[in-house]
């Protein structure tokens, strides 16, 4: 019998926690936490997780300071603004909501978020920390499933991990993170031979590919340790993951639903990496 692993109750039991030390650090060092989100355009998928990120900060009591910038900003405008935020003493994370608008730089603009501020884990600096396994501001989402796997006490220790997916914000440092917790990791993208023998051989499998019901049963093995990052619609235009959960759940030990599963962990990483910036600060 598989368990499903529900990201919505584990999201809001760190966020509880998280909640009390936010407070602490504000009674004892007299200041608040806060976090600049930083959003172009009218992109509707973007300004709906810009206002749940926004939401989220003031649940746990992080000061948010939210910035719309036109469709037609200028590239010389944004940059502007990030590097007033990265010299702002009241400011410990900054956050640039991607995708921009065309003609908008984004690698130029995230090069100016300072790495003490990349609550993201998107700079050079913290993707290299990452790999040497030091301390680091981790991408949220792959850092957001590590937080589940902890929580439900799955062994990640000299498992066969495979992560479905190669990006450089959910992919790669997911791998990186399954490996610094001693799994033997297995990275599958577009490229890859006998993607499906890859799959049945893991005992974790993390699919993060971007495309809807992916994951079929014949690619799971039994027991593995399903986890779906992924968002998509599906023919009827219903929300669904890269896992085709009916047809895979019975072969699984432990499984996540979407949406209620990566989701909802992956704002509460955003606001655990500010906490831990400011801690840092
Ligand atoms: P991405 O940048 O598009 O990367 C997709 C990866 O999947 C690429 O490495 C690609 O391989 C690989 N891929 C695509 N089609 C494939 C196929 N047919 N066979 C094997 N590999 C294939 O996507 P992403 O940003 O990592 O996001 C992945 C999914 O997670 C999306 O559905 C996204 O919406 C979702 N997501 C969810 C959250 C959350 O909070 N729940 C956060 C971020 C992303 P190549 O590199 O070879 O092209």
């Amino acid at each position: 019998m598989y368990k499903i692993i529900d990201g919505k109750k584990i999201a809001a039991t760190l966020r509880e926690k998280l909640k009390d030390n936010v407070l602490k650090f504000r009674t004892e060092r007299g200041r608040e936490i806060g976090l600049a989100v930083v959003l172009v355009g009218n992109n509707p998928a973007s300004q709906v997780y810009v206002r749940n990120k926004i939401k989220a900060c003031e649940e746990v009591g992080i000061k948010s300071f939210a910035y719309y910038l036109p469709e037609n900003t200028s590239q010389s405008a944004l940059e502007e603004l990030i590097v007033g935020l990265a010299a702002d003493d009241g400011v410990h994370g900054i956050l640039l909501q991607l995708p921009l608008p065309d003609g908008l730089d984004s690698a130029k603009a995230l090069k100016l978020i300072p790495e003490e501020k990349d609550v993201d884990g998107f700079s050079a600096f913290n993707i290299g920390n990452l790999c040497l396994n030091a301390t680091a501001s981790v991408a949220c989402t792959p850092l957001g499933v590590m937080k589940m796997l902890e929580y439900e006490g799955i062994e990640v220790n000299g498992k066969r991990a495979v992560v479905l997916g190669r990006s450089n914000i959910v992919g790669k440092p997911m791998a990186m993170l399954l490996l610094n917790a001693d799994a033997t990791v297995t990275v599958c993208h577009s490229k890859t031979h006998n993607l499906e023998e890859e799959c049945r051989r893991a005992d974790i499998l993390v699919a993060a590919v971007g495309r809807a019901k992916f994951v079929k049963q014949e690619m799971v093995k039994e027991g593995a340790v399903v986890i779906d990052v992924g968002m998509n619609r599906d023919e009827n235009g219903k929300l669904c993951g890269d896992v085709d959960f009916e047809n895979v759940k019975d072969k699984c030990s432990y499984i996540t639903p979407v949406p209620g599963g990566v989701g909802p962990m992956t704002i509460t990483m955003l606001l655990y990496n500010t906490y831990c910036a400011a801690v840092r600060r």
